[in-house]
């Protein structure tokens, strides 16, 4: 069974990326320069932000 995929652009590197058109919105995927790249949803489109090295500390 084939999984439909969209070619997206990383943001980091600007390399193409494979993102299965079912991502889930948030989804954290590993491209393969290393960065880590969340999903982001937008009304039934995909695109993608960088996750590296952002920690965002609310506190508790
Ligand atoms: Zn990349």
């Amino acid at each position: 069974m084939e999984r439909a995929i969209q070619h997206l652009e990383c943001p980091v590197c600007g390399l193409p990326i494979d993102v299965p058109e079912d991502a889930l919105d948030g989804e954290v995927l590993e491209h393969e320069c290393g960065a880590m790249v969340e999903v982001v949803r937008d009304g039934g489109r995909l695109s993608l932000r960088p996750l590296e090295g952002v920690q965002e500390d609310w506190g508790e």
